[in-house]
C-alpha cells in the first residue's frame, strides 16, 4: 500500500497563521511587535535566499523584520559589536545570524554571544543545555518542525521506537532529544553504525538527516513506518544542465513501505521557517513576561 504523504508545506501555512493571530495578540497586549533580526555576512548565494525569505515571511507573519548585512570581510570583532547591540535592543525578540560564516570568524564565539532569550534559532549551549536536560528551552527550528509533523500525524509517540540517522548539533542531537522527551525508544545513528539499514528497520520513525541523496531506501524499512527526510541535496536532473533536488530518502521505494512519509521538496523545509516565527513570539512573550502563546 502506498504512504500517504506528509504535507509540510500546508502544516507551515497553518502554523505560520497561528503565529500571525498570537502576534497581533502579542502587539495588542504590548504595544509592539515582536521583532526578528537577521544577519548575513558575505554575499553566498544560498544564504541571502534563506535571509529574505526569511525577512518576507517575518513581515508577512505581522511580526518585524530587522535585516543587518554585513560585508564578507566584516571582522569578528564587528559582527560581535552587533550582537551585542541586538542583544541591548529592546525591540529585537529574536537573533539569527545566518550560517555559515566566512572563515575568519569563529562561529562558536558568535552563536555563544547571542543572548540565550533571544536565541531562536536554538544553538546556544545554554539552549542545547536545557532541552537535554528536560527544561523550558528555544529549540532548533528544523527538528522541532519535524516534531510537529509526526505529532500531528501520530499523536502520543510515547513508547514508539525511532531511529534518527545524524548527528548533528543543528539537525540529529536535538532531534534525538526531542523524541526522548515524547518517551520514544531512540537509536541515533551517523557515518560508524554498522548494518544501518538493521537499524533502521526496527523503527517506527525515522527521520533521516545526513546530506547523502536517497540513501534511505523501501527495503531499509520496516511496513508502515513514519519517515521524516530532512535531506535536501541538488542532484543533476534528467535534462541536461539542471538540477533536481531529494532528500536523504529514496522516495518511490520508501513510499511504497511506509505508512507516512515527507516529501522533498514540500515536507520539513517549509516547517524550519514557520516555526523560526513560532520561535521569536515564544522568546517575544518570555521577555515580555507573560506565559508561552498557546496553540504553538
Ligand atoms: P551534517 O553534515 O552536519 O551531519 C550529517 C550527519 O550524517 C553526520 O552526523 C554524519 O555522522 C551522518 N552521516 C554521514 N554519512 C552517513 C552515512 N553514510 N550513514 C549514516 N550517517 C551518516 O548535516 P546536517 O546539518 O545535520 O544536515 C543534514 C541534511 O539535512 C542536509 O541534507 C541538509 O541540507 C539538510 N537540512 C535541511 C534543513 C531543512 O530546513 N529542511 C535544515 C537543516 C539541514
Amino acid at each position: 500500500m502506498a504512504a500517504s504523504v506528509i504535507d509540510g508545506k500546508a502544516f507551515a501555512e497553518g502554523l505560520r497563521a497561528r503565529v500571525g493571530k498570537a502576534g497581533a495578540a502579542f502587539e495588542a497586549q504590548t504595544g509592539r511587535k515582536a521583532g526578528l533580526a537577521v544577519v548575513l555576512v558575505g554575499e553566498d548565494p544560498a544564504s541571502q535566499v534563506y535571509v529574505r525569505s526569511k525577512g518576507k515571511a517575518t513581515v508577512a507573519a505581522g511580526l518585524e523584520s530587522f535585516e543587518h548585512r554585513l560585508p564578507v570581510h566584516t571582522s569578528q570583532a564587528d559582527l560581535l559589536a552587533l550582537v551585542a547591540r541586538l542583544n541591548g535592543d529592546e525591540a529585537v525578540d529574536g537573533i539569527l545570524v545566518q550560517l555559515p560564516l566566512p572563515p575568519q570568524i569563529d562561529e562558536k564565539a558568535v552563536i555563544d554571544a547571542i543572548d540565550p532569550a533571544k536565541d531562536v534559532d536554538g544553538f546556544h549551549v545554554v539552549n542545547a543545555g536545557r532541552l537535554a536536560i528536560g527544561e523550558d528551552a528555544l529549540v532548533p527550528c528544523t527538528p522541532l518542525g519535524c516534531l510537529m509533523l509526526l505529532k500531528d500525524r501520530l499523536g502520543d509517540l510515547s513508547g514508539l521506537e525511532a531511529v534518527v540517522i545524524g548527528r548533528s548539533n543543528i539537525v540529529g542531537k536535538p532531534m534525538a532529544q526531542l523524541l526522548l522527551r515524547e518517551s520514544c525508544t531512540v537509536t541515533v545513528a551517523h557515518s560508524r553504525t554498522r548494518d544501518l539499514p538493521a537499524v533502521v528497520r526496527r523503527a517506527d520513525i525515522v527521520v533521516a538527516a545526513v546530506g547523502r541523496p536517497e540513501m534511505v531506501t523501501g527495503d531499509w524499512l520496516k511496513p508502515g513506518a513514519t519517515v521524516i527526510d530532512v535531506g535536501i541535496n541538488r542532484v543533476p536532473a534528467a535534462d541536461e544542465g539542471r538540477t533536481r533536488l531529494v532528500g536523504d530518502v529514496d522516495f518511490a521505494s520508501a513510499a511504497g513501505v511506509a505508512g507516512a512519509i515527507t516529501p522533498v521538496p514540500g515536507g520539513v523545509g517549509p516547517m524550519t521557517i514557520a516555526v523560526l516565527l513560532r520561535n521569536t513570539l515564544v522568546a517575544a512573550h518570555a521577555r515580555a513576561g507573560l506565559p508561552p502563546p498557546e496553540d504553538l
